[in-house]
């Protein structure tokens, strides 16, 4: 697949590390002006250290008004990945509403934000934009220890479809790209222990977690124009755990 970004104005949330930094770096090699948001400073002058080239916001996703003025200040944008999450983690009896209010409040309410100033100055222009959310396996299949988490994910997935209903007749189209376990901080949050690991790698047919490479390999399908007819989709890169 030949991708070229030359020209396009990409915004990533959560770029600060984990998959969001990665794919903030190889969406840049494509040579498209990247925009990373994310919370913790240290993280995004590390990414800069990497890249000069790549603009970075530092906002906090929780604070509606402070993240609209930010994401207003970086408009025009053409390419969006609402990438940022968090996982608590816990049994069902344990989750607290502190954790609900959190977790709802990064991996959805802030998608709606973002999503809302970028998608509202795509239209003014006139443009074809593409815009993909982050979900996960954990928005289809219920997961032990993850019930907050899952219950965010579900509501992205069917965040994602309304906006492709609504936002497909001005030719922006929004997918979701579902991966399963994939080894960075969030992922050893819930996945490092032997016992764990073993037994959610038994129900994915491929028998290996996935690879940062392969998430973002989807993502930058689902942005490029290679992807033209698809809008609504939730894209499980997953090895078939959802399929099993
Ligand atoms: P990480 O925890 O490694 O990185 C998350 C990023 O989001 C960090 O850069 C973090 O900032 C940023 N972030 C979190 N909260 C906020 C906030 N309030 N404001 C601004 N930025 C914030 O996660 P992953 O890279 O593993 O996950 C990326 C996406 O992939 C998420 O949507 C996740 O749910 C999804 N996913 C991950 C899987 C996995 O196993 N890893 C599996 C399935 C889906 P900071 O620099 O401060 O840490």
């Amino acid at each position: 697949m030949n991708i070229n970004f030359v020209g396009k104005r990409i915004l990533v949330t959560g770029a600060g590390q984990g998959i969001g930094k990665e794919m903030a770096l190889r969406l840049s090699s494509y040579g498209g002006q990247v925009i990373a948001l994310s919370r913790t400073k240290e993280n995004l002058e590390k990414l800069r250290a990497e890249d000069p080239k790549i603009q970075t916001v530092c906002v906090d996703l929780c604070d509606w008004d402070a993240t609209k003025k930010a994401v207003e200040q970086v408009l025009p944008i053409d390419l969006l990945v609402n990438n940022a999450a968090v996982a608590c983690l816990n049994p069902f009896f344990d989750a607290t509403p502190e954790d609900f209010d959190l977790t709802f409040t990064v991996n959805v309410k802030s998608m709606l934000n973002v999503s809302q100033v970028v998608a509202k100055n795509m239209i003014e222009r006139k443009i074809a934009g593409s815009i993909v959310n982050l979900s996960s396996q954990a928005s289809q299949a219920a997961l032990k220890d993850h019930t907050v988490y899952c219950a965010s994910k579900g509501a992205v997935d069917m965040l994602s479809k309304t906006m492709a209903l609504e936002l497909g007749p001005y030719n922006i189209r929004v997918n979701t790209v579902n991966p399963t376990v994939i080894m960075t901080e969030m992922g050893k949050l819930g996945w490092s222990k032997p016992e764990k690991a073993q037994t959610m790698l038994s129900k994915i047919p491929l028998g290996r977690f996935g690879e940062v490479s392969e998430v973002i390999d989807a993502v930058v399908y689902l942005l490029s124009d290679r992807s033209s007819m698809i809008n609504g989709v939730n894209l499980p890169v997953d090895g078939g755990f959802l399929a099993s």
